[in-house]
């Protein structure tokens, strides 16, 4: 059903719906006909919904009940190669087509008649009198590098009244002008100088080169230290893509790493790639998602859902930190973007980039066995030299109670900071303290709908519930014992570190870097601008500082507690405090000056410490490979989870039991299920929740034997249930 053909006025056709409906329904073509893949809107009862023309009727009933399509959209019609990619996806993921077509058609504003409309950009003239509105205004209409905002997009943006904007229109200093709905984007020049490369960057610069000229599929591991340049390189295959008249896609796992990305891309290049994430505002988004299709926009950055615009021609895509656990959409439809880039480029002729210093397991064993190819950069550019690593025991450390810093680390702070240089400490851990205990009754503040203890946020001032998000504040009494003043907190979080560190050290500048204390995408930008300026003395952070930032005057890091991710039953355990402590450490020296890691520990002996340390990273994929392999675990073996869900504990349970008991179809392909046991977090808003775990040989056709599988008992209106193929935690 992917080969694309017009349809005359009345040809009978095949559309698919965003509409939860199970199959695509029959209409008429419009008057003017319509290609294959074109964008419509039907009617659906008394609505009009969004579709996708996916072929011809089916027919086989009264065919003067088929109404037409009501409207073809201006939009350019769903390339053959991504109807093929989602319905390959939709298999994959055992997704439902309307859902999967739901993720290709986040733009809003898709279906808005289009036409002329007043557009407002940066103008001609400095304003005669300066306010702090007016310096918002121009502060957003210089960030965003020269896109033009509706009137209601900009005022929000910049958060002044219209009237501002308004006011400054009339003097010029703000241009409105009638605009075409969509404007194509700036060509980007591949040819304009770039760096010139260094060491075994121009090799694999080549190599990448050829792999795009080449105009087929293929993935490449590009692993490499961090800062060995490997952004520098990958721009590269960006820049033959480009000259290839395709489109180039690059994945990033964070939005703050994208305004740095912008501007290296902007040198590179001479001019900015469409931007595609959350924080980017409706109308750039609406416009982007249309340019892609057209083909006008030649290179786009964004996150992981950006995998699923409809890009005309996409002959490569760069998966930056391919490792990094936030490719896992662990809502509504549960993909990878790593592995779903694979898949859509293997579709459409394209390149994968898989860039990482620490690769998950999987890609590093697909490069191992020769599925993907690999390329090393071992060094680090320029005279920067990789990070000293240490372990410190804090057997040795005397630590006072509830203090987190031990007297080694708090002396290496004081010596880097005294020299003018900055001390990232690093606890991955949101809020002030994990737990808040009852020193009367010892009972431990949980969240009223989940199976979580509340984590006190200080700077909040109230307790929240990280798997559901429910805040309450502080009780002054324990809700079991009514004692008073007894409620305390106990172990430390980002914010209970930045208290000790405020004591300690009390004439350093703090920057605290969690992913919750910031309201938008430009506070924290702006915070990490701040940082790399050298506008903080001691960073204090989560995992969002393990990822890719630069700062120049950075020498020393300090990780509170490696033993934290050692913690528990989960077979990742090694591989993420592998990823997480080697990325984060690689934080330390980037500049001119040497790094120096410091890892606090009460295991130095642990294995996953002591690879940490000697940086032997081979024989740790290696062993770890040899693990996964004994107890044919992923990639070895493959997974799926099935999580089921329901407001009653008993439904769920004898459901999942029943469902256990069923397993006939799995037992056909040689798999076995586990379970039901309570899922790693049994009750999230207020839904119990019990997981079954599928294992099967790898080459099993896992996908059909789950859909036969589940498909044979019926499941109680109250239940939902999920299927995670490739689950990230087992
Ligand atoms: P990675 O992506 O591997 O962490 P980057 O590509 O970000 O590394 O490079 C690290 C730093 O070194 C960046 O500031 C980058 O601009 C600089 N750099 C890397 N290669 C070169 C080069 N060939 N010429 C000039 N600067 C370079
Ligand atoms: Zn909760």
């Amino acid at each position: 059903m992917t080969e694309t053909g017009f349809f005359d006025a009345n040809a009978l056709i095949s559309v698919l719906t965003t509409e939860p409906l199970g199959r695509p329904l029959d209409y008429r073509a419009p008057e003017e006909g319509c290609w294959t893949g074109a964008f419509v809107e039907v009617p659906l009862g008394p609505r009009r919904v969004l579709g996708v023309v996916w072929g011809p009727g089916e027919g086989g009933y009264d065919l003067a009940k088929v109404r037409p399509v009501t409207r073809v959209l201006e939009a350019a019609p769903m390339a053959a190669a991504m109807r093929g990619f989602l319905m390959r996806a939709a298999d994959y993921t055992l997704t439902p087509m309307p859902a999967m077509l739901r993720l290709a058609t986040r733009a809003p504003g898709l279906a808005d008649p289009p036409g002329p409309r007043k557009v407002y950009r940066k103008g001609w003239a400095e304003p005669d009198r300066m306010t702090d509105a007016r310096g918002r205004v121009l502060d957003t209409l210089d960030e965003y590098g020269g896109a033009a905002f509706t009137l209601s997009e900009l005022s929000a943006l910049a958060g002044v009244s219209t009237s501002v904007i308004k006011g400054m229109v009339k003097i010029g200093a703000v241009a409105e002008e009638e605009a075409p709905r969509d404007l194509p984007y700036p060509a980007l020049d591949p040819d304009l100088q770039g760096k010139a490369l260094a060491g075994d960057q121009s090799g694999a610069a080549e190599t990448l080169r050829r792999a795009v000229a080449g105009g087929r599929y293929g993935t490449t591991l590009l692993k490499g230290v961090t800062g060995s340049g490997k952004t520098e390189v990958y721009l590269e295959a960006v820049a033959e893509t480009l000259r290839q008249g395709r489109q180039a896609l690059v994945l990033l796992p964070e939005i703050a790493l994208t305004s740095e990305f912008l501007s290296r891309v902007e040198e590179r290049f001479g001019a900015r790639p469409g931007e595609w994430h959350s924080g980017v505002t409706q109308t750039e988004r609406r416009r982007l998602w249309r340019m892609a299709g057209e083909g006008r926009v030649g290179l786009v950055v964004g996150a992981r859902s950006a995998l699923f615009l409809p890009f005309r021609d996409l002959g490569l895509i760069v998966v930056d930190e391919e490792h990094d656990t936030s490719y896992k959409q662990e809502d509504g439809v549960l993909y990878n973007a790593r592995d779903m880039a694979v898949l859509r480029a293997a579709l459409t002729d394209a390149q994968v980039v898989l860039a990482s210093a620490t690769p998950c397991l999987e890609t590093w064993v697909n490069a191992e066995s020769g599925k993907y190819a690999r390329i090393d950069l071992t060094s680090r550019f320029g005279t920067a030299e990789l990070p000293e690593m240490r372990a410190i025991d804090m057997r040795d450390e005397q630590l006072e109670a509830n203090r987190w810093i031990g007297p080694t680390l708090a002396g290496a702070v004081t010596d880097r900071i005294g020299r003018g240089e900055q001390a990232l400490l690093f606890l991955n851990r949101r809020g002030y303290a994990p737990v808040t205990i009852c020193r009367a009754c010892g009972h431990q503040i949980g969240c009223d709908h989940c199976d979580a203890r509340m984590v006190e946020h200080r700077f909040l001032k109230r307790l929240v519930c990280h798997q559901c998000g429910e805040t309450k504040p502080v009780p002054v009494a324990c809700p079991n014992c009514k004692a008073e003043g007894r409620l305390a907190p106990v172990g430390p979080g980002v914010e209970r570190l930045a208290e000790e560190v405020a004591a300690r050290f009390p004439d350093a500048r703090l920057a605290v870097l969690s992913s919750d204390l910031f309201s938008s995408a430009r506070a924290l930008k702006e915070t990490i601008g701040k940082i790399a300026g050298g506008g903080a003395d001691i960073i204090i952070g989560t995992q969002i500082v393990a990822k890719g930032h630069n700062f120049p005057l950075l020498t020393l890091v300090g990780v509170i507690d490696a033993d934290l991710g050692l913690q528990g039953s989960d077979l990742r355990a090694a591989e993420r405090t592998f990823q997480l402590v080697r990325q984060v450490s690689g934080r330390a020296g980037r500049g001119e000056r040497p790094g120096l890691a410091l890892i606090q520990t009460y295991q130095p002996e642990h294995p996953v410490i002591r690879a940490i340390l000697s940086g032997e990273e081979e024989a740790f994929w290696r062993a770890e490979a040899a693990e996964r392999q004994r107890a044919g675990m992923p990639p070895y073996g493959r997974l799926a989870g099935i999580i089921l869900s329901a407001p009653d504990a008993q439904t769920v349970f004898d459901f999942g039991t029943e469902l256990a008991r069923r397993d006939a179809p799995l037992r056909r392909i040689g798999a076995q299920v586990f379970g039901p046991a309570p899922a790693p977090i049994a009750r999230v808003r207020g839904r119990h929740r019990v997981r079954l775990l599928v294992k099967a040989d790898k080459a099993a056709p896992l996908q059909a034997a789950l859909a036969a599988w589940v498909g044979q008992v019926k499941s109680p209106n109250t239940l939902r249930l999920s299927i995670d193929i490739d689950p990230q935690s087992f």
